[in-house]
């Protein structure tokens, strides 16, 4: 069975990989480089703290990979559990984090609802003062996104997945309903290949909907550009303080190494309706970072005036409007697995398995992704995700 991956982000790399564990023969390409879309340009955070229950399994099944991929692997993630740490400023939010723990601990999660008093045992740095409740996970945590694409690719080449990049999609055929074909070209190439394939993966992030196109589909994705800063922090955070998120201002930061940070979140509200994936601004805007960090020093003592902002980035989220993604065959020999709304680094390795498993059983047993299907929008059929950075 030939099978092409569209895509060569932690998503196209993770199903590559399971699709050449299960013995289908791959093709995966990339317009760019293994990893350049949003997977190197993500925090890495991976947790169980979300608000829907197939985002809880996503990560159990995800975790379970990440907490062993050395092994499994050989390459070292630099996975830290320093945890995740959810506040919420009102008792509406404090209620939806106690259902929310409520529900991942009936699906094995170790979370755990604090106090903000509680809370500062975990981030000495935070001021209780303005909240009300606050969840905890300590197996939550972050890993390094570009070790991971390395894993996943070496570990694919070895299994014999072909992975070209600077290699695009450029069109898609479908011969009845079915998608039976693809033209592909490399970026110095005056032709395109045509490649007669059994499947395609269309696992292109916030190109996603590019790629439907191709073969006539639609997809409710958008790109949502965010931002992240590298800042020196005044004191320091210390290496072991969780991923801290102050959920109704949108605003995060975790450690990085020796003594730096990263500061993020949306909190300005002021996103680009027509976005273009192939044309938005790379560099992080300096008057965005200086607000991150005034945000995130209006709730710990870290971030001081002596604050020195080293760096940043842009990238872009793939947004539906439920906040989870799209996994399914969308149409005989058509598999999307696209909209992961800011949570795709760490489901990937469970979104992989089970696009290797729609390809070679057509269905999946790993969990229930009816929930994921592309047209629950059109059925009204939508749980959307409410804890969302
Ligand atoms: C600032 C920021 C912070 C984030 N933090 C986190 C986090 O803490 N935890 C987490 O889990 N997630 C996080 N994310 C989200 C995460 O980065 C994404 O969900 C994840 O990387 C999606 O992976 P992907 O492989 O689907 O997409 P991508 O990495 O974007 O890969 C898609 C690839 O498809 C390629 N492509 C597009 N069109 C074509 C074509 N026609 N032909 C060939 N190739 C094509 C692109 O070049 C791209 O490399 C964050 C994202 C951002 C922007």
């Amino acid at each position: 069975m030939d099978t092409l991956v569209v895509g060569g982000g932690v998503i196209g790399l993770a199903a590559a990989h399971a699709l050449a564990e299960r013995g289908v023969s791959v093709t995966l390409v990339e317009k760019g480089s293994l990893g350049n879309g949003s997977t190197a340009r993500s925090a890495g955070g991976i947790r169980s703290q979300f608000s829907s229950r197939v985002n809880v399994e996503l990560s159990r099944i995800s975790k379970g990979v990440w907490n062993t991929f050395e092994e499994q692997f050989g390459v070292d993630i630099e996975l830290r559990q320093n945890g995740y740490l959810f506040l919420a400023r009102n008792e509406d939010v404090a209620e939806q984090f106690r259902e929310n723990v409520d529900m991942q601990r009936e699906l094995g999660a170790k979370s755990e609802l604090l106090t903000p008093a509680e809370a500062t045992e975990h981030c000495p740095g935070l001021d209780p003062g303005p909240f009300v409740a606050a969840t905890y996970n300590p197996t939550d945590g972050i890993a390094d996104p570009n070790l991971a694409v390395q894993g996943y690719a070496e570990a694919a080449r070895e299994l014999g997945v072909d992975i070209r990049t600077k290699t695009a999609v450029t069109d898609l055929h479908r011969e009845d309903d079915r998608v039976v074909a693809a033209d592909v070209q490399a970026v110095n190439a005056e032709t395109s290949e045509h490649l007669e394939v059994d499947y395609v993966v269309n696992a292109a992030g916030a190109w996603a909907p590019t790629v439907g196109a191709m073969a006539g589909i639609d997809l409710p994705i958008v790109p949502r550009r965010r931002q992240i800063a590298v800042v020196d922090p005044t004191p320091p955070v210390p290496e072991l303080v969780p991923l801290t998120i102050d959920l109704e201002r949108g605003s995060y930061f975790r450690p990085e190494r020796d003594g730096a940070a990263l500061v993020g979140g949306y909190f300005d509200g002021n996103d680009d309706p027509d976005q273009d994936p192939d044309a938005y601004d790379e560099g992080m805007d300096v008057e965005w970072a200086a607000q991150a960090v005034e945000n995130a020093s209006e709730y710990t003592e870290y971030f001081g005036l002596d604050t020195r902002i080293k760096r940043g980035w842009a990238g872009l989220y793939a947004v539906t409007p439920d906040h989870h993604p799209i996994v399914e065959e969308t149409v005989p020999g058509l598999v999307t697995v696209a909209g992961f709304s800011g949570h795709g680094f760490q489901h990937a390795p469970a979104s992989g398995q089970i696009v290797a498993d729609l390809v070679v059983d057509g269905d999946t047993d790993l969990l229930d992704i009816s929930p994921l299907s592309g047209d629950r929008f059109e059925h009204g059929e939508t749980v959307t995700e409410r804890s969302v950075a």
